[in-house]
């Protein structure tokens, strides 16, 4: 048995669940994608978008997109162009042409309804283990064991004593996710279980934050292994890349240009692009220009022909 187990005590757990479950149902955001009327598909596109962008970054333009590509069908006869604009500045737009992707494959695959079995939603283009159970258990009330940083640093926090999530997700942290969810056979179990994986991912995005956590306002502070052991630094800490002069800031000024001009020449790429102001005052080398421009065209991200930048 390991240290995890030994605090496992049905009394614990079920204390800790019901002061996080009570706390959220006080202090949980009406985010757009929360409300009842918004459909699975809604949810998987809040969570693609939500997956490396913050939700003060997502909110509008999850309303936006919605607007204008209601569902799986309207996104899958749109042009990848016309995805890579409207995913504006939210980052990481790769994002964008798998979420285009999997529009046409639920389309052609599914008859235009996205499947609520995780296994299937794990077989659509981009989606992983995180979003295919965010999604079955969200969208569909399916009580699947939900883990993502914000719930393996809070439940590493309150259960092992430890300051983070291990570095990769473990079978410890996979075992002791699976203990902690409710007891799903009762309705109000299965309800329950929806809303911890919800409330959890909540506590941590709001208050059991990886810099910062706000222990005074917290509903488990008394129960917390981690503010009983002294608050011990974390074994590993996450890796922290600087965006300034990072080869993402210069393909991210790239495709800002992209967006609002559609296409560039190669040869005029540097002056627009530093004419925007997106690079501050990086400079990059011929090199990192180079590297940017294949990059984005190996991605599909933009395609290049005789020395003419463009979107796809
Ligand atoms: S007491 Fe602090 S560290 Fe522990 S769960 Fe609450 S916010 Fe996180």
């Amino acid at each position: 048995m390991s240290s995890t187990d030994h605090q496992l005590t049905e009394h614990h757990v079920s204390d800790v669940r019901t002061r996080i479950l009570d706390w959220y149902a006080d202090n949980g955001r009406d985010l757009p994608w929360r409300d009842p009327e918004t459909t699975a598909w809604g949810v998987l596109v809040s969570e693609v978008m939500l997956q490396q962008t913050q939700v003060s970054r997502v909110w509008d333009s999850w309303l936006a997109w919605m607007k204008r590509w209601p569902g799986p069908a309207d996104l899958a006869e749109a042009e990848a162009s016309d995805v890579l604009i409207m995913w504006g500045r939210l980052g990481y737009p790769r994002r964008a042409l798998r979420l285009h992707e999997t529009a046409k494959a639920v389309v052609t695959e599914h008859n235009g309804v996205l499947p609520a079995d995780p296994e299937l939603l794990l077989q659509l283009p981009g989606i992983g283990e995180y979003t295919a159970a965010a999604v079955s258990s969200f969208a569909f009330g399916i009580p699947e064991v939900v883990i993502d940083t914000n719930i393996r640093r809070v439940h590493a926090r309150i259960f092992s004593g430890k300051g983070a999530g291990a570095p990769n997700l473990t079978a410890a942290e996979r075992k002791l996710a699976a203990q902690l969810m409710p007891d799903t056979s009762t309705a109000q179990g299965l309800q329950d279980a929806n809303t911890w994986n919800v409330a959890a991912m909540e506590l941590g995005a709001l208050i059991c934050t990886a810099r910062a956590p706000k222990c005074d306002q917290c509903p488990v502070l008394n129960q917390c292994a981690w503010v009983a052991a002294g608050k011990p630094e974390p074994e590993t800490k996450a890796k922290t890349q600087s965006w300034n002069g990072s080869d993402r800031q210069v393909r991210g000024a790239i495709m800002g240009v992209l967006r609002a001009k559609g296409a560039v020449d190669v040869g005029t790429l540097q002056t627009t692009v530093e004419a925007t102001g997106q690079l501050g005052r990086h400079l990059p080398e011929v090199s990192q220009w180079d590297r940017a421009v294949n990059g984005l065209v190996t991605d599909g991200l933009a395609v290049l022909d005789d020395k003419i930048l463009a979107l796809p």
